[in-house]
């Protein structure tokens, strides 16, 4: 499944009017390593899938703003509607084969099968000249969560981390009751706006669990966010779970905005493949300091037990103490301070 991750480089055959580099990243973006693409693996020759398109949009009906950011999936722009002015981001996805087909074919339906302000809507999908797909999305204002740390270059207080843990833990309580794994939650897909709503996004490696008898152990998403149990299902899977490797993910992105940095690594330290490996499934697992309060470092804890049936489920940390026994409101309000002025530079 590897193979997934090389082939989803993107071709830029978009016919929009390329713009010059803009990224959200913010000035500090450059100094974060980005994480390795996982190793080849074969796979499959998987029949080809028809990318559903929606005819209500054509690409001509936008002009480009700026790209916010680029990934493995392809680059994502800021558009306007020329008619009616409404701001949306469109991502551009290749479909260069059939399993590609495929990935972009699955990220639409659990896009258009989703509906919950904790996650990123869908407002069409649209079919560009070259035969590329565009999506288009809700525009959030404020950037990744990866970009707001770049831009703020501290780490996030306590209290705000619990609400943003607990809008992303209602995400994937959406997600999870209608059978959806995400399979790469991490700063950088983990969307907000203005009003302080965090929405998750980037269901390029998602799968849904009820069409498949597959276990669902494979290498798809960041391996840096991977959970021991997808190296190495023998050891700490046991009856693999899928679910719980989200929780996983959601622990280390948690632990992360504490901390400042990616916290299998050393700050600065250059990640490889082999060095992250390692660390998720040889080493401890990372713990907060003792400065954190008990409840938060118990959460974490739960989060990140490398026995995926010890984890917590997402149900379970949405009543733990650190997520249940904040005030929803200070919290909220706290971060939406944070990101305000944040909000405005990338908005603009
Ligand atoms: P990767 O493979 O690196 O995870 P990707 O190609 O699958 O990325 P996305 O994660 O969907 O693409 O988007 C890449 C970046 O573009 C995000 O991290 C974010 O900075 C920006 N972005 C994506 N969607 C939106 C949106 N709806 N509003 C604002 N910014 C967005
Ligand atoms: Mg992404």
């Amino acid at each position: 499944m590897a193979v997934i991750r090389e082939r989803r480089l993107p071709k830029g055959n978009l016919t929009l009017d390329l713009p010059g580099q803009d990224p959200t990243g913010g000035p500090d973006c450059r100094q974060r390593f980005s994480f390795p693409p996982l190793p080849l693996q074969p796979v499959a020759t998987l029949p080809a899938a028809a990318i559903p398109t929606s005819g209500e949009h054509r690409l001509s009906d936008f002009e480009k703003i700026k790209v916010l950011g680029h990934g493995n999936g392809g680059t994502v722009y800021q558009v306007r509607h020329r008619r009616t002015g409404s701001v949306y981001a469109l991502k551009t996805l290749t479909a260069d084969d059939s399993l590609r087909r495929r990935q972009i074919a699955r990220e639409v339906e659990i896009l258009r099968s989703t509906d919950s302000s904790t996650v990123i809507h869908c407002h069409g999908v649209i079919p560009t000249p070259s035969g590329d797909t565009a999506l288009l999305l809700e525009f959030m204002d404020a950037g990744s969560l990866e970009s707001l740390l770049n831009r703020r270059g501290l780490p996030f207080p306590e209290l705000a981390i619990a609400g943003i843990a607990r809008q992303v833990l209602l995400g994937l309580s959406h997600l999870h009751s209608r059978q959806i794994v995400h399979r790469d939650i991490k700063p950088g897909n983990l969307l907000v706006n203005a009003a302080g709503e965090i929405k998750i996004a980037d269901f390029g490696v998602s799968k849904i669990m009820r069409r498949s008898l597959d276990p669902c152990v494979s290498y798809v998403g960041t391996c840096a966010y991977m959970s021991p149990e997808r190296f190495d299902p023998d050891s700490y899977g046991g009856n693999y779970d899928a679910y719980a490797a989200d929780v996983w993910s959601l622990g280390l992105t948690v632990l992360e905005l504490h901390l400042g940095h990616f916290p299998l690594l050393p700050p600065g330290q250059r990640p490889d493949w082999a060095t992250l490996m390692c660390a998720i499934c040889f080493g401890e697992p990372p713990e907060l300091p003792e400065t954190a309060s008990s409840d938060f470092r118990d959460f974490i804890r739960r989060c990140l037990q490398k026995e995926s049936s010890k984890r917590w489920s997402v149900a379970q940390l949405l009543a733990h103490p650190f997520i249940a026994g904040r005030d929803k409101e200070e919290s909220d309000l706290l971060f939406r301070e944070i990101i305000s002025p944040v909000a405005v530079a990338v908005g603009s």
